[in-house]
């Protein structure tokens, strides 16, 4: 079962259809076993990848603040080979990447072959915050769907398996996140006047994520839609997503990790040979 909503390519996305709190009915405990399961299976998918080193792997996390791209970052940590994987934070960008193209800052932090990058944001700020407080004219940032496009087909074409989550939490559960912020001293260090200023945009960002889902989903970079109300089903749907993509590559990897042990053997026996 897909517990993420992918966006077929072509298809309007309409954000009040999709429920942040949905669970599949499954109770807590139970998808935390299946995340259990799934986890240990994309710990040894991603060592494959790793040690094959054909493919790249980029994964796009974005969300309304408190949607939870940090505590999804710390699950994945906990569930990839560390020595492969990198995380990418995006934030305003600074005078030297405005003075670039807005790709700029993203194509020098994608994956190379066998690495996995995570982005906490991304590149689709460029048609998100800039869209919502008109940082730069629609007439800049209307044509960039397209750039973005041509931009992640190049990354796929170079062997870059891209996965796109969009972490969809109701307003309701935004504004319990944020008051918790406000109640726990554990959370208070995250408490940021901008959430609350930000939060006042809800419809704009909604129509700004609709068009972006609804316009960059591609068979070779698709977004999926996560149901982010409930932490563990977040995960649970994530890591389904990530072990349902990856898995049709394990017998490619496979094959290039026993050639490159035939070849090592090989050269191997020769080396001994010439010592006898
Ligand atoms: P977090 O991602 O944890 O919220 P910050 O509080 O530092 O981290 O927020 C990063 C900020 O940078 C966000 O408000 C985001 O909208 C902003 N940002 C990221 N990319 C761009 C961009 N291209 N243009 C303008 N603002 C951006």
């Amino acid at each position: 079962m897909a517990f993420a909503k992918k966006i077929e390519p072509g298809t309007a996305v309409r954000l009040a259809e999709i429920d942040p709190a949905y669970d599949a009915g499954l109770s807590k405990d139970d998808g935390e076993k299946l995340t259990k399961d799934l986890a240990k299976r994309l710990d040894e998918l991603d060592d494959l990848h790793y040690e094959a080193g054909m493919n790249s792997v980029l994964i796009v996390l974005q969300g309304r603040d408190t949607s939870g791209k940090d505590g999804t970052i710390r699950f994945l940590l906990s569930s990839l080979n560390a020595q492969g994987c990198r995380v990418a934070p995006f934030k305003v960008p600074t005078p030297i990447e405005l003075a670039h193209d807005f790709l700029w800052r993203v194509h020098a932090v994608t994956p190379p072959k066998g690495g996995m990058t995570i982005f906490n944001r991304s590149h689709y700020e460029d048609v998100l915050v800039v869209r919502v407080h008109s940082l730069v004219p629609e007439a800049v940032w209307r044509p960039r769907y397209e750039h973005i496009d041509a931009f992640e087909r190049l990354l796929a074409d170079s062997g870059t398996i891209i996965l796109k989550f969009m972490l969809h939490i109701s307003k309701e559960e935004q504004e319990r996140r944020l008051l918790d912020r406000e109640n726990e001293v554990q959370k208070a260090w995250k408490l940021n006047v901008g959430d609350w200023k930000e939060r006042a945009y809800w419809d704009d960002y909604t129509a700004a994520y609709e068009e972006a889902l609804s316009r960059c989903s591609t068979a070779r970079a698709p977004w999926y839609v996560v149901p982010a109300d409930k932490k563990w089903f977040r995960n649970l749907a994530i890591a389904e997503t990530l072990v349902n993509t990856l898995e049709p590559y394990r017998k490619a990897w496979l094959e290039r990790l026993e050639g490159i042990g035939e070849a090592a053997k090989a050269e191997l026996e020769e080396f001994r040979r010439s010592q006898a």
